[in-house]
């Protein structure tokens, strides 16, 4: 043993600091052991390592930054100030008022989540939210679960498995995070049957691969790439209409599930879920977080005999939504119904957002940043799988012109502030977009630019 290892404080030297005595009643003693035991374990590491020992204040002092980084949540909430408003990664839709509000009054207690009220019996989960999906978009019946993904997964494990599914050799997609229709497919039991090319697909190709082995029609929405040129691509209608004919169901891969008419805002058409269900779609599958602007689920959409049929499989069981988010969603959906998504949906609010205010509130936070900001004009991003290069006008403001080092210092700054802001970096220069921050968080942005060194 070398001298720095007999130098190494006792757990109980750790134990006796002032500092860390003074955790003992806030904090049960057996925690405050264990971590004064890793840190004495880390220090004895260090030793080996050859490293200069650290002192015994300086390893209560790690032990006090461990118990402070436990009441820090790591997950927790940043300000989206990158211009794109379904940002995955920042968690897609933030939650109106209304939805808030409703997860609030669902979590406070018990609910009548499966308990019906009339009869007092056992009621069904689906009850709280179906009539509002049918409302909404047509269909005779619809089932929710945990997101998209589980909802293409059950959709096709339960009425296509070990049968075949075709879809246009343009549409066999990866969407991101690890969804990829091929592999769903396969997971799933069901055999794609991939038809046309990569650019162009007709309803004759499909309608050649149709045998008495095909489960399904299946249209996926290219929703995150967009192909330009020579291109075609069978629409549901012709899908729906082929599918008629030859008694095949259609299932429609929406994954965004928009209700309200996206070129009113200028961006591209994205498509609706009223519109495949009006043209005879059997199943529409679509996220409850993207443009539906509600709480993470899955919504599947269409003919009560497919749904039921989807109802009684395993996968449903594992796949279910919390009653927290269904609250929420239910109270999502009933924006729409009242026709106040505009105003009350945040998603819809930044998309709506007209560009007079933002450029209000661009000038307001450069003016909190003082001569190194500029306001410029530039483009917001819907994002989240929707709109494949559909942007929206914005005013940015423009902080530290071209001048890379500048820009990544206090891009990381902002980062590291106690509601973190997150920006994007263009051509070398940070760029902070209002149109993704709500117009309630303006006072936390503007307090912050101000101290921004
Ligand atoms: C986003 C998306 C999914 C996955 O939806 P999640 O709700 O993220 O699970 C599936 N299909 C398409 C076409 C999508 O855009």
């Amino acid at each position: 043993m070398t001298n720095e290892f007999r130098n190494l404080p006792a757990v109980d030297k750790i134990l006796s600091d002032e500092r860390i005595r003074s955790l003992e009643g806030t904090y049960p003693h057996e925690l405050i052991v264990d971590l004064s035991r890793e840190q004495s374990e880390q220090e004895r590491r260090r030793i080996a390592g050859g490293k200069k020992p650290h002192t015994a204040q300086e390893i209560a002092a790690a032990v006090l930054a461990e118990v402070q980084a436990l009441e820090t949540p790591n997950l927790r909430p940043v300000i989206n100030a990158t211009g794109v408003i379904l940002h995955t990664n920042l968690g897609r839709a933030p939650l109106s008022p209304g939805a808030i509000a409703a997860m609030d009054r669902v979590c406070r207690g018990y609910s009548n989540l499966e308990f019906d009220l009339e009869s007092g019996k056992r009621g069904s989960r689906d009850s709280h939210i179906e009539t509002l999906v049918c409302r909404l978009t047509g269909a005779e019946a619809a089932i929710v679960v945990n997101n998209n993904a589980a909802a293409v997964l059950l959709g096709l494990s339960g009425l296509a498995k070990r049968k075949e599914v075709i879809v246009s050799r343009g549409q066999a997609v990866e969407i991101g995070g690890g969804f990829r229709i091929p592999d769903v497919m396969r997971q799933s039991g069901a055999k794609l049957i991939e038809v046309g090319t990569t650019n162009c697909t007709y309803p004759a190709d499909y309608e050649q691969a149709i045998t008495e082995r095909t489960a399904a029609l299946l249209r996926v929405h290219s929703s995150n790439f967009k192909v330009v040129g020579f291109t075609n691509e069978v629409t549901i209608e012709e899908l729906a209409a082929l599918g008629e004919a030859k008694n095949v169901p259609v299932f429609d891969d929406l994954g965004s599930g928009c209700f309200l008419d996206t070129t009113k805002y200028g961006l591209a058409y994205e498509p609706m879920v009223s519109q495949s269900i009006a043209c005879g779609a059997a199943l529409a599958f679509f996220s409850g977080d993207k443009l539906v602007g509600g709480p993470q689920a899955g919504i599947i959409a269409g003919k009560k005999e497919y749904i039921d049929k989807l109802r009684k499989h395993p996968l449903v069981r594992a796949m279910r939504i919390d009653k927290i988010r269904l609250a929420g969603l239910a109270a999502t959906l009933l924006h729409y119904l009242k026709g106040e998504a505009e105003s009350k949906v945040p998603v819809w609010r930044m998309i709506a957002s007209p560009i007079a205010d933002i450029e209000s509130r661009a000038n307001r936070w450069a003016d909190a940043l003082g001569k190194r900001a500029e306001v410029v004009s530039g483009e917001s991003m819907v994002g989240g799988g929707s709109l494949p290069g559909g942007t929206l006008p914005t005013r940015l403001v423009a902080i530290g012109r071209q001048d890379a080092a500048l820009a990544q210092r206090l891009s990381r700054q902002l980062r590291h502030q106690e509601v973190p802001v997150i920006g994007r970096i263009e051509q070398e220069t940070l760029l902070l977009d209002p149109r993704s921050v709500l117009p309630e968080e303006d006072d936390i942005i503007l307090q912050l630019l101000r101290n921004l060194q």
